[in-house]
């Protein structure tokens, strides 16, 4: 086996790997960025993140041109062309995919194109197309991100059977798309199903679609998706899914649920589990919990002193941001910086429509863990703006510690919210209290000026509404 040594090495350049090769380059590390693909940017910027934003941009134009109808401006019904969207979709991703080749390339990583297995604490085995590589090295971050759950019952060889990544591939638009899981990926796979055409179910196993969001915050959205799609099964189990010659036959456990729905695509989206158990974690003396997670502390630092792990790979939440940022503390502490990983809170964006976004505590969790909180908000329909675009179904909403006024955790629901809750980000980030959210000048009229007058209504001082 041929045999190399170097200095850093990153396993898996996703957004969180390449993050960290590129970070410890510029620190002056030589880096070694091995990757299975041929291309950087992991899950996210092929077949995740990036392509589903390119569809759900089309999904939301759509949508939008149909509403004008109700206002004096109609369009046709409009015409897809498959083949020609999904070539749209992938010039983006391989514009940016080239781009990141390039910054690789101007950092001088050098890159192994192959999969990484540990052999031990110090050796990494990669399999290369021109054969096996024994990798020795002095540091390693761990990066190899996360691939869907598979839950019993479901014929996956089935090609009417897809996950979020065939679900992207864009191959046909179904008629009936029958979705496993309420969560981001379910809703967002069924705006832009829904947007090209497609009949849409979902069936979620808890009570609600998208667990951890508060209630409010989501009921723009279920108030809209009920009206739009075929069903919603909360509180309802897929048992079985049978294989049909013209169909898939979905066996359904709940209350008031038929027993059977028939189907033409099944998207199962219940969760994403990490690929630690893929890498021959074993062979080191690395600790990973029950769930496969891999432990680390502050510093992105495993039990083993010189590997490092971060992203989807260390469990939830399963956010590109979160393991970018990660990747930026893993590559400073290797080069012996005092860097750590301890954010106020990690934004989480569904990019529906509307979108839904929060940062920080909800109020689902402050009452579970018996946190006070004051709660303010401020809904869409007195905003000037929102009613001139037509984006009414939307709601700002701010928690504050009732001592101190400090921003505790913010939601946003509406058009754009995935944009909005940046400020609520910063805000939280700084330690904000409510007065100076309330006492900073936003532009008029702007849907950003809902997040104020939120803050304005905990203070008192709201004039273009009453003050309760
Ligand atoms: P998720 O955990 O967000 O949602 C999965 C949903 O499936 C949950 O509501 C869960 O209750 C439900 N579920 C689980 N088992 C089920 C079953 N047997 N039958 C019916 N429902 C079941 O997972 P996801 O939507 O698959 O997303 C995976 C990961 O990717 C998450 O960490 C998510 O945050 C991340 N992601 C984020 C974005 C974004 O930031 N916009 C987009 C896509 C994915």
């Amino acid at each position: 086996m041929k045999e190399m040594k170097s200095d850093l090495v990153v396993l898996g350049g996703g957004p969180g790997g390449y993050t960290a090769a590129f970070r410890a380059a510029d620190l002056g590390r030589k880096v070694t960025l091995v990757e299975k693909d041929p291309v950087l940017g992991g899950v996210c910027l092929n077949v995740g993140c990036i392509p589903s934003k390119s569809l759900l941009h089309l999904a939301e134009v759509i949508a939008d041109a149909a509403e004008l109808e109700a206002v004096g401006v109609s369009f046709s019904k409009p015409s897809i062309n498959l083949d020609t969207i999904r070539t749209h979709k992938e010039s983006i991703v391989n514009t940016l995919t080239t781009g990141l080749d390039g910054l690789c390339k101007a950092r001088k990583v050098e890159r192994i194109a192959g999969t990484g297995t540990f052999l031990s604490d110090t050796e990494l085995e990669v399999e290369t197309k021109e054969g096996k590589l024994k990798l020795t090295f002095a540091d390693l971050v761990i990066s190899v991100g996360s691939r869907p759950v598979q839950i019993p019952g479901i014929p996956y060889e089935d090609e009417r059977v897809w996950d979020s990544t065939s679900a992207l591939a864009l191959g046909s638009i179904p008629k009936r798309m029958l979705i496993i899981g309420g969560g981001i990926i379910g809703l967002e796979m069924a705006a832009i199903y829904h947007g090209l055409g497609s009949k849409i179910t979902i069936v979620e196993a808890t009570d609600a679609l998208i667990p951890p969001a508060d209630k409010d915050l989501k009921q723009p959205l279920l108030k809209k998706i009920k009206k739009q799609y075929e069903a919603l099964y909360t509180s309802t189990k897929v048992t079985k899914v049978e294989a049909g010659k013209k169909a898939l036959l979905v066996h359904l456990e709940g209350k008031d649920v038929p027993a059977t729905v028939e189907a033409d695509v099944v998207l199962v989206a219940v969760g994403r589990r990490t690929n630690a158990d893929r890498i021959g974690i074993d062979k080191t003396a690395v600790k990973t919990n029950e769930r496969a997670w891999i432990v680390t502390d502050q510093k992105q630092r495993t039990n083993v002193a010189h590997i490092f792990a971060i992203g989807d790979v260390t469990g939830d939440p399963m956010l590109a941001h979160r393991a970018s940022h990660q990747g930026k503390v893993a590559a400073e502490v290797a080069c012996g910086q005092p860097s750590a990983f301890t954010p106020m809170g990690i934004p989480s964006v569904a990019y529906t429509q509307p979108e839904i976004a929060w940062i920080g505590l909800t109020e689902q969790e402050a009452k579970a863990r018996d946190i006070p909180y004051k709660k303010s908000s401020f809904p869409w329909q007195a905003s000037g703006r929102a009613l001139s675009s037509m984006a009414t179904e939307g709601v700002s909403k701010a928690l504050f510690d009732p001592k101190t006024g400090r921003l505790l955790g913010a939601g946003i629901t509406g058009k754009n919210a995935g944009e909005l809750i940046g400020e609520a980000v910063l805000a939280l980030e700084m330690g904000a209290v409510a007065e100076d959210i309330a006492l900073t000048i936003h532009p008029h009229p702007t849907l950003s000026e809902t997040f104020a007058l939120a803050a304005e209504l905990a203070e008192g001082t709201a004039t273009d509404t009453m003050n309760k």
